[in-house]
């Protein structure tokens, strides 16, 4: 019924869905899936297809292992296989008369407010033009250390961006379980979950498949960055034939359900950040005046970890360490270690030029 309902779905398809095990195309299904596609498009719907399989089918071509790929050769194996992603896309797709355009995205692409907004017009001008957007990671530049390297984060900062109603992560698990379901026979398929708690993460194990990079560690942050910008999310077995046609009718996967949120999309774009560069430990009275609404000044400062820039997000702890907001810094991680601790006057003579006081503005924060 959340599918029914949705106008703007993200679907993210594993590569164990296109690769078999045996490095064979899954043509049958792909065929098949468009076929869920053209129905979802005729019921007006906007479809985004985050898709996995360039390292993979790169892998196949050259007939490498994955599993011993370095990463520079692995940037090249995913240029030379998104290519043949792409041409398996179109072949398929276009006997179902559905249009296709490609998008490939590196980590600051979605973490960059700017670029985020760039990526959303992009999306928004493709669906006027009733193109379906299949969507990567850029694996040929974005190296280990800006890097999402799963797709089911990204596919859930594409879906937050997109501003769309769910995102489906289609693998080769059926969704959450109480238990190990290979090992406990009365392990429980989870069918709703509210709340992303300690007992959640715990029964996500962090078992992998043959081709994909997530296991359900990634399908799980990714259902933290949905919940907070208000798109439900699902976990499903994408193995049969028409996955989508199944969710519809027999709805046997995990949903994520999402937090009622009052924040405007900036905010939530700020909240479900991925990769925060670094952290400000403030002191009592700082984060008093945060939750009266005000500002982080240098005076509550005590101390500043990591290196980032000015505009980079950040997270904010208080003395114990919790975290208390996310926000997007006003100034470097260097600035920051110069001005800490002194009043807001200060900061022109200790930095020798003048700025804005605020270290973290109020509007570029918000309470976790
Ligand atoms: N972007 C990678 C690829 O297309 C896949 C990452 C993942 O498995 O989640 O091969």
């Amino acid at each position: 019924m959340y599918l029914k309902n949705s106008k703007i779905i993200v679907i993210k398809i594993g590569s164990s869905l296109l690769i078999d095990n045996k490095m064979k195309v899954r043509q049958k299904w792909l065929f098949e899936f468009a076929k869920d596609i053209k129905d979802l498009i005729n019921q007006n719907k906007k479809i985004i297809i985050v898709s996995s399989g360039a390292i993979a089918l790169g892998c196949k071509k050259l007939n490498l292992n994955k599993k011993n790929l370095k990463l520079d050769k692995s940037q090249a194996v995913a240029s030379i296989g998104q290519i043949e992603l792409m041409n398996l896309f179109k072949k398929t797709f276009n006997s179902k008369k559905i249009n296709l355009s490609q998008i490939l995205l590196t980590l600051e692409d979605t973490e960059q407010r700017r670029r985020a907004i760039n990526a959303k017009r992009t999306i928004n001008n493709l669906f006027d033009l009733g193109f379906v957007p299949i969507v990567n990671e850029n694996d040929s530049i974005a190296t280990s250390e800006i890097k999402y390297g799963d797709n089911d984060r990204l596919a859930s900062r594409v879906a937050q961006i997109s501003g769309a109603d769910c995102l489906i992560l289609l693998s080769d698990v059926d969704g959450l379980y109480t238990k190990n379901p290979k090992i406990y026979k009365d392990a429980l398929l989870i069918k709703e979950i509210k709340n992303i708690n300690t007992e959640i993460e715990k029964v996500a194990s962090k078992s992998i498949s043959a081709h994909g990079t997530g296991g359900m560690k990634t399908k799980i942050d990714a259902a933290k960055v949905c919940q907070l910008s208000g798109c439900k999310m699902a976990i499903a077995n994408g193995l049969s034939l028409r996955p989508i046609k199944q969710i519809l009718k027999k709805n046997n996967c995990t949903w994520f359900l999402t937090k009622v949120s009052k924040l405007d999309a900036r905010k939530k774009w700020i909240i479900s950040s991925i990769s925060p560069k670094g952290e400000l430990i403030i002191d009592d009275g700082a984060i008093g005046a945060l939750k009266q609404g005000k500002s982080l000044l240098a005076a509550g400062i005590k101390k500043v970890n990591g290196k980032f820039n000015k505009g980079d997000h950040i997270k904010i702890l208080d003395k114990n360490m919790k975290e208390y907001a996310r926000g997007l810094s006003s100034f470097t991680a260097d600035e920051i270690s110069k001005i800490k601790g002194q009043h807001s006057n200060k900061i022109g003579e200790l930095l020798g030029y003048i700025t804005k006081s605020e270290v973290v503005h109020k509007d570029d924060m918000v309470e976790v």
